[in-house]
């Protein structure tokens, strides 16, 4: 069984406000469509992402463009050709399932997903519904004008799951007979697939999985992903000596001194301590675990390849680093003069804002081995958090 998703995400969603498409919106530190599509690459039950992007909005294609973990491709005019341009990308694959996601809902859990993907073992379609408990009125003009009975009434919600072939083929039929029909232009894939006589289960919808429609939409999204948010901390502490040399790496930059530190790689105590941070947060040990000193591979090795190894295994777990702050205690070299630089770098390493980078520094006051310049040591905190 290879479930697939298809985040439909080249909307131009202007009712939101605030002038950009609503899945670039910030929410919570990330935009929209961050959050939607962390959700699904994260599940492990979910094989292959792809993402469907407005061929005239660049926003997505320089966002997610070097992401090896999702195929992204170009949507068209109406919804459902944007669909089907993202069923197409995963024609003639191994693909049996699909589950169709408007990037608008953010705060999609991963039991929904779950749920539906079970739901297809024994139905060729299965999406979330949401009991309409809410009394129904009709209105016009600012008045009530009438009452609905909404027994048997459902709130559709996405991610609509389908077996993978007969979707295709539902919408595949539906754009050959009448492109621009009501049909082809319908809302949600569960009428195309009902229109191809395709039964659709409705498994229980979440009240959190709300679409963002609204400017107020953000702020009850925001509220509801800082609930559910998993947020992780770790801390790192390293040490390295000195030996006669001529220079010091530090946060990636070489900076001259009278003195190296001595180390199996290129003993950068200050990247050690923040990739011990991170990979602490993972409860994954630490460099030496992951890298060990006893393999002369990583003799002399940049520790640019520690750093990116935690912050690659933090993502295949779903994280994101969130923010990391390193303290580094010496008398000298006075790290002042370069921690803009240091900071920098580290900040390219790791994909991270600056903002979320801090490089700091402090003397011992000539107390102990820092004090007495025998080395250099290093404390650094991370934080991750996971959707
Ligand atoms: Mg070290």
């Amino acid at each position: 069984m290879t479930n697939a998703a298809v985040i439909v995400a080249a909307g131009r969603g202007l009712r939101a406000g605030g002038g950009l498409a609503k899945q670039w919106r910030d929410i919570a530190g990330r935009a929209v469509a961050d959050w939607t599509i962390a959700r699904f690459a994260a599940h492990p039950r979910i094989d292959r992402v792809v993402v469907v992007l407005n061929p005239e909005d660049p926003t997505g294609w320089e966002r997610y463009g070097a992401r090896g973990d999702l195929t992204l491709c170009a949507g068209g005019a109406q919804r459902s050709d944007t669909v089907r341009c993202g069923l197409r990308a995963l024609a003639g694959s191994d693909v049996t399932n699909v589950l169709i996601h408007d990037v608008a809902r953010p705060c999609i859990d991963a039991q929904t997903i779950s749920a539906v993907i079970d739901a297809l073992d024994t139905s060729p379609g299965a999406a979330p519904g949401l009991v309409v408990t809410d009394a129904l009125w009709t209105g016009a003009d600012g008045a009530v004008t009438g009452t609905r009975d909404r027994t048997g009434l459902f709130a559709a919600q996405t991610p609509q799951g389908f077996h993978f072939d007969a979707i295709l083929a539902a919408h595949e039929a539906v754009h050959e007979a009448a492109p621009e029909s009501a049909a082809a232009s319908a809302a949600d894939d569960v009428a195309i697939a009902r229109a191809a006589g395709l039964h659709v289960a409705i498994v229980a919808g979440k009240a959190e999985n709300i679409k963002i429609t609204t400017a107020d939409d953000f702020d009850r999204a925001a509220r509801i992903l800082g609930r559910q948010m998993d947020i992780r901390l770790g801390n790192g502490y390293d040490v390295h000596r000195f030996v006669p040399g001529d220079h010091v790496t530090l946060c990636g930059i070489k900076i001259p001194h009278d003195q190296r530190l001595d180390g199996h790689s290129d003993a950068d105590v200050a990247m050690h301590a923040v990739t011990d941070a991170i990979y602490g947060a993972l409860a994954e040990g630490d460099i030496g675990r992951h890298f060990p000193p006893s393999d002369p591979q990583w003799k002399g090795a940049a520790s640019e390849i520690f750093l990116r190894h935690a912050v690659e295994l933090a993502r295949a777990r779903g994280f994101g680093v969130s923010n990391v702050d390193v303290t580094l205690v010496c008398e000298r070299p006075k790290i002042g003069p370069h921690a803009q630089a240091m900071q920098s770098e580290m900040a390219r390493i790791m994909d991270l804002a600056p903002d979320r980078v801090s490089v700091k520094a402090t003397t011992s006051e000539r107390l102990g081995f820092t004090g007495r310049s025998e080395g250099i040591a290093a404390l650094a905190t991370a934080s991750l958090v996971a959707p």
